[in-house]
């Protein structure tokens, strides 16, 4: 059996353990998932009623064109059908991308720590990765700017940053976009979009208009809370699309998720009620690190993450003995912090008195 070296060198997504699992294991009635930055508040009603309202016939593929979700956020983005490429999250729209340009003859730049699909799928095809340290949770574009040379193929750009929730300003991101070859793609994973409350922030579909090389990608599993149907979608000029259609599994996206999802972005009240909602419980959570002395990123998404100066396994463990999930920070490059989703009203104050009583 032949399997790429690049191959062998990777662990398997390792999941973890189910929420029944947990309460089992510890005997508790309730636990609060916080680990994944899903929606607390689930999805619009609108989904299921157009689900219900749908029969659709299982036996059949799906539109393997998207129509009807293309239609959709044609009407959202007032933006041509042939500028949306459409995934199986956003997560296979980073795997497309990877696939369709990069091999072992070139490189690719990104952040560290950041969302980890980019490196992963850019080792899978081979190609080096340039990895530039953030500063303070910021990407340091001057820095990814600069380590571009004749053999970078894609550049990495995610906004609001996982795991810190930093985003980038409209006159860092232009400046940046300025330096960057125009035969270089740049991605710009804006996964926690609907949840940027920053004054400074960018209008990425103009920018999509004015550089050719720039692709942005979104997702409805985040502040759209359809995580479980797996639908994402990149954003870019015609051509970018074109190229990179080929790679595209004709059926990635299945019926269901194509009609949830497009029922979900006609419900924009739910949008705007979950962005409020999470600002409320980042506001709640800032004070709290405030009162207790923790440092903490200034968050643009849907989560915190948060330093505690002691081991994060050992924070983890702590507060899931208390009934809340979080993600240690070991994994995304802080050993010391944890990255906590933004819950409900409820869920954010059983959080911070989970935590009160640890630390
Ligand atoms: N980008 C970022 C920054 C993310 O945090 C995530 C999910 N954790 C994704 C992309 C992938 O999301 P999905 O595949 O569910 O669209």
């Amino acid at each position: 059996m032949y399997i790429k070296d690049q191959v062998k060198k990777l662990t398997p997504y390792k999941p973890g353990k189910t929420v029944d699992d947990v309460k089992k294991e510890l005997g508790l009635d309730e636990i609060i998932k916080l680990a994944s930055n899903e929606n607390p508040f689930g999805c619009s009603k609108k989904v299921g009623e157009e689900l219900t309202a749908n029969a659709l016939n299982y036996a059949i593929y799906p539109d393997g064109g998207g129509t009807v979700l293309r239609k959709a956020l044609t009407e959202f983005y007032q933006l041509p059908g042939d500028q949306f490429i459409l995934g199986n999250g956003s997560d296979e729209i980073i795997q497309i991308i990877a696939r369709a340009m990069l091999d072992s003859s070139k490189n690719t730049v990104m952040a560290t720590p950041t969302f980890p699909q980019y490196k992963h799928n850019a080792v899978i095809e081979g190609a080096e990765v340039l990895e530039i340290p953030l500063i303070d949770g910021v990407h340091d574009l001057d820095k990814m700017a600069q380590a571009v040379n004749d053999q970078t193929a894609v550049v990495w750009v995610c906004s609001p940053n996982n795991p810190t929730g930093v985003s980038i300003s409209d006159q860092d991101l232009k400046q940046f976009l300025n330096k960057i070859p125009n035969d270089v793609v740049i991605v710009l994973d804006e996964a926690y979009f609907e949840y940027v409350a920053a004054d400074d922030y960018y209008d990425s579909l103009e920018l999509i208009q004015q550089y050719p090389n720039l692709i942005v990608t979104r997702t409805f599993s985040k502040a759209y809370g359809l995580a479980g149907f797996r639908v994402g979608y990149g954003i870019a000029q015609p051509a970018l699309i074109q190229a990179l259609e080929p790679v595209r599994e004709p059926f990635n996206t299945n019926s269901l998720a194509q009609l949830a999802a497009s029922a979900a972005l006609k419900d924009q009240d739910f949008i705007k009620y979950c962005k409020e909602q999470n600002r409320k419980g980042i506001v709640k959570f800032q004070q709290f690190c405030e009162e207790y002395g923790l440092s903490y990123f200034p968050t643009q998404g849907n989560f915190i993450l948060i330093h505690f100066n002691r081991d994060a396994d050992e924070m983890f463990e702590s507060l899931m003995k208390k009934g809340i999930i979080a993600r240690s920070g070991h994994a995304l490059g802080y050993p010391e912090s944890l990255r906590i989703t933004i819950g409900s009203e409820e869920q954010v104050e059983k959080t911070l008195k989970a935590i009160k009583e640890i630390i």
